[in-house]
């Protein structure tokens, strides 16, 4: 029985990860589920799948849960369950910067992270991986494009591969004019074509962020040079992300948009069990397009490249920049566009630390926040 402490259960990802749990319950046992404030809903799962522990970081949602759960221990901090001895395998589904430190107690502890938490990469994925080296633990993405990548990445050996091309649906706003995003409101943003996510990522799809966290994830994931990753538009969501070798072959990762399938394949990584999503039907699917983004209204990409290239502490800044500046949005203080300006004024102001310890990347995270606020206050 592999053991999985599911960090972020309460969240999209959370919730679909508990879904696949159902089903490998023969293989699989949950040790430990964690939420930031949604006790209720980690109540109930924590009834159905009786973990040993559980963690909720908000003090108050922590004193509601207190005394509910007997026989589960309640802690504060999600590293805790993640560096845990009863845990083979904690999958990040937290979002934000607050990955990074449960990312790292737990690949320091030896375990497998089934890691759908691309900032805590994009934030430190040197740090992460020398975490790794280290202690012992391993990544395996959870995220589709990665996972994909991961999953073409045994067709060949590393210094054959010639590019990573990330596929993106591009959003709610693939075909709107550059124009008309000025008046984007956060309802039409949070409106996602093909997947059904939480708010924070999906906003992150319709600046098309996401793509640009994923070309930094990708980057130290796979050690590659930025300027192998490329990024296509892919409006079906059916050809996951491609890997070209030496020779030319193209191998590709398909099926339905269903995360269930990344996720699945993330905790049973390298065996391969029925899944939950439906058979893909090529058949019906019809045509699979690609077309090159629009880089003029998406400047986010160029900002993802930038940040991949300069390595050291820039991940940190355009991620925490963009975290901040979607807050903003979300709340309906700032327009859609101002989050590309701002991510990109912070990223122009940040002086770089080339080989960052923890703490700088702490530093620089808490740096852009504020500069990000100050900005807009
Ligand atoms: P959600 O917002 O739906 O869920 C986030 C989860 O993390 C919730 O359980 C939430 O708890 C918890 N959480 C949020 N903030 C904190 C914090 N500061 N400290 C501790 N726990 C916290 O997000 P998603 O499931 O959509 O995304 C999770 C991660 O997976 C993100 O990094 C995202 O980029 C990535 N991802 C998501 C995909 C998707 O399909 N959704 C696809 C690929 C990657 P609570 O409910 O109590 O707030």
């Amino acid at each position: 029985m592999k053991r999985i402490a599911v960090l972020g259960s309460t969240g999209s990802i959370g919730v679909n990860a508990l879904d696949v749990l159902r089903h490998l319950a023969s293989e699989c046992r949950v040790s430990g589920l964690s939420a930031r404030s949604n006790w209720r809903l980690l109540e109930e799962q924590a009834r159905e799948f009786r973990p040993a522990r559980v963690a909720v970081s908000d003090p108050g949602a922590r004193a509601e849960l207190g005394g509910r759960l007997n026989g589960t221990t309640i802690h504060a901090d999600p590293a805790e369950i993640a560096a845990h001895d009863d845990v083979d395998v904690v999958l990040c589904a937290i979002t934000g910067a607050a990955g990074l430190a449960p990312g790292l107690a737990a690949l320091g502890a030896g375990k497998t992270l089934a890691l759908a938490n691309k900032e805590s990469l994009v934030a430190a994925g040197p740090l992460m991986i020398e975490a790794a080296r280290r202690g012992g633990g391993r990544i395996v993405p959870v995220d589709s494009e990665h996972n994909a990548v991961f999953q073409a990445m045994r067709s060949g050996r590393h210094e054959e591969v010639r590019r990573i091309v990330l596929t993106a649906s591009g959003g709610p706003f693939r075909d709107t004019p550059l124009e008309a995003l000025a008046e984007a409101t956060v309802e039409q943003a949070l409106k996602h074509p093909t997947w059904n996510m939480g708010a924070k990522i999906t906003i992150d799809s319709a600046t098309m962020f996401n793509k640009a966290l994923e070309i930094v994830e990708a980057r130290w994931l796979f050690d590659v040079d930025p300027s192998k990753i490329e990024v296509v538009i892919h409006p079906q969501s059916i050809v996951h992300s491609i890997v070209e070798f030496a020779d030319g072959s193209m191998i590709a990762q398909m099926g339905v948009p269903d995360m269930r399938t990344p996720i699945q394949y993330a905790i049973t990584h390298p065996q391969r069990l029925a899944g939950l999503a439906r058979p893909l039907d090529l058949v019906a699917a019809g045509a699979l397009t690609f077309r090159a983004p629009d880089l003029e209204k998406f400047p986010s990409l160029e900002m993802g490249w930038r940040a991949a290239r300069a390595g050291g502490t820039m991940g940190a800044v355009m991620n925490a920049a963009n975290e901040a500046a979607v807050a903003l949005f979300l709340d309906r203080r700032i327009p859609f566009p101002r989050i590309f300006q701002l991510v990109r004024a912070v990223m122009d102001r940040h002086e770089l630390v080339a080989e960052p310890t923890l703490d700088d990347v702490r530093k620089a995270d808490a740096w852009a926040r504020s500069e990000v606020r100050c900005s807009t206050s």
